[in-house]
């Protein structure tokens, strides 16, 4: 069943309930009303004719034509009986024909006990009798019953059109209920049924740029589900696009280093009496080659790892012991066309994985030199600032423009592509970096400026108050 059918019916029930309470309230209070009127009426004429009775010190003397003068104030539907205490009807007022009110036993005895009460017989179904009996009393004994009744046929003809018309009444409001309840939840439930025929061609179609439509603004629970799903689909189709770009870029990556290697093999194959040094030049390339994409590969799998939730070691690492490291490898790594010099190192000890660590710097170091022409130099410095330490990492290369510098930390991301894929990178050095400070609660800033050379600022948490030198 759907659900707009479901509440439908939920809320029609809950409102016919609702208005059979009402219904059955109103009825009841309507109908001892008219009976308590009648009532009322019933005893006051019963009395005084009890108390006629007691007047005349008996039942014998009310005689029939008595009881003619008293009934004649009565309305004519109004009929009068009296009986002895032996039950023997001796007076009836003209009205009853030959007909006898009937006076059950329960009653009789109750009168016998001195006291009043009222009762309803059923002459002619479907409308009744009702009767109020009243004892004569003489000296403390019953010496005779007064029978009072009316007939409740005109009361009962307009209790039954109230009930009728409450019927009816009761019939079109859940009728409209109903109609305009099912109309709401079907206005209501639109969006969702958009949402669904979206997901439903998404799935069919594998178009992730389809959304769900607004076509206003809501600011209820169906715009916050509809604006997230559509957030999800920004979200999804993001990461669809950019696992697409990814396998992409991991193909080119590896397609160019082995088209070298392939080229020069069969090169290497065909002509046997190259000069030795050509041959030298082209083993040289393909080793170099052979390296680059064994560095990808590796990288691709720690940043793979990094993706499936990859913790990483926590021990206390002496970060200047570290950058020290570092420097004295970068140091016979630039070779003589570069400067490289340690311009200021603090004592800070961090809570981390060392080799991690020391592959942040490594990668740093790296580009600085890949980036920076012979003659330029990189400065390298450990700074104490109280709760965290700061590792720069300066050169004066090329620099970033600011159109790259948001996203040199995205994978496969390179400012020129062709110089720097020459140069050796694999486009995944800083998406590491940015990794594994990010694993070690630290950040990463950078400054750079065209032609002039970049900065790059580590900030990492140290384990204990670091101490400046
Ligand atoms: P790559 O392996 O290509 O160096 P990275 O992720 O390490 O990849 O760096 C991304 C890009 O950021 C590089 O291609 C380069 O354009 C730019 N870049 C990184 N470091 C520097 C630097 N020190 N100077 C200038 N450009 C840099």
């Amino acid at each position: 069943m759907s659900l707009r059918l479901r509440l439908t019916l939920w809320y029609t029930g809950l409102l016919a309930v609702l208005l059979l309470l009402v219904g059955a309230m109103v009825f009841s209070r309507v109908q001892a009303s008219v009976v308590g009127g009648v009532d009322r009426e019933l005893q006051q004429k019963g009395d005084q004719i009890a108390q006629l009775a007691l007047l005349t010190s008996g039942t014998t003397a009310i005689t029939d034509p008595l009881l003619t003068i008293i009934t004649a104030s009565f309305e004519p539907d109004i009929y009068v009986q009296v009986r002895e205490n032996t039950r023997r009807v001796i007076i009836r007022s003209k009205n009853l024909g030959r007909a006898v009110i009937d006076l059950p036993e329960p009653y009789y005895q109750q009168a016998m006990h001195s006291m009043a009460g009222f009762y309803n017989l059923s002459i002619r179904q479907p409308d009744d009798l009702r009767v109020y009996f009243a004892p004569i009393m003489v000296n403390g004994h019953t010496v005779g019953i007064v029978q009072v009744a009316r007939n409740l046929a005109p009361q009962q003809a307009i209790l039954r059109e109230l009930s009728n018309n409450l019927l009816v009444l009761f019939t079109i409001a859940l009728a409209l209920a109903a109609g305009v309840g099912y109309w709401l939840t079907g206005v209501a439930l639109q969006p969702i049924k958009e949402a669904t025929a979206t997901a439903l061609a998404i799935t069919r179609t594998g178009n992730l740029k389809r959304r769900v439509p607004i076509r206003r603004q809501r600011m209820d629970e169906i715009g916050a589900l509809i604006s997230t799903f559509n957030e999800m689909l920004d979200r999804l189709e993001e990461l669809f696009e950019k696992q697409r770009r990814f396998t992409g870029d991991i193909s080119h990556e590896l397609r160019s280093p082995l088209t070298t290697i392939l080229g020069n093999l069969s090169l290497l194959r065909r002509a046997k009496n190259l000069p030795e040094e050509e041959r030298e030049d082209m083993l040289n390339e393909m080793h170099s080659e052979a390296e680059r994409m064994h560095r990808l590969i590796s990288d691709l799998l720690l940043l793979s790892q990094a993706d499936s939730g990859l913790a990483i070691n926590r021990a206390p690492v002496e970060l200047d012991t570290l950058l020290l490291e570092s420097y004295r490898l970068a140091k016979r790594r630039a070779g003589a066309g570069l400067a490289i010099h340690l311009t200021h190192e603090d004592q800070a000890v961090v809570m981390g994985d060392a080799d991690r660590l020391r592959q942040v710097l490594d990668n740093l170091i790296n580009n600085a030199i890949r980036y920076t022409p012979r003659g330029g130099s990189i400065e390298l410095s450990l700074h104490c600032l109280g709760d965290e330490a700061m590792i720069s990492v300066a050169d004066t290369g090329q620099g970033i423009t600011a159109e790259d510098l948001p996203h040199i930390f995205d994978r496969f991301y390179r400012a020129d592509k062709a110089r720097t894929r020459a140069a050796g990178g694999t486009g995944l050095g800083l998406s590491i970096v940015k990794w594994i400070v990010d694993a070690h609660n630290g950040r990463i800033e950078v400054e750079s400026t065209p032609g002039e050379g970049s900065v790059f600022h580590i900030y990492l948490p140290v384990a204990a108050p670091c101490t400046e030198s």
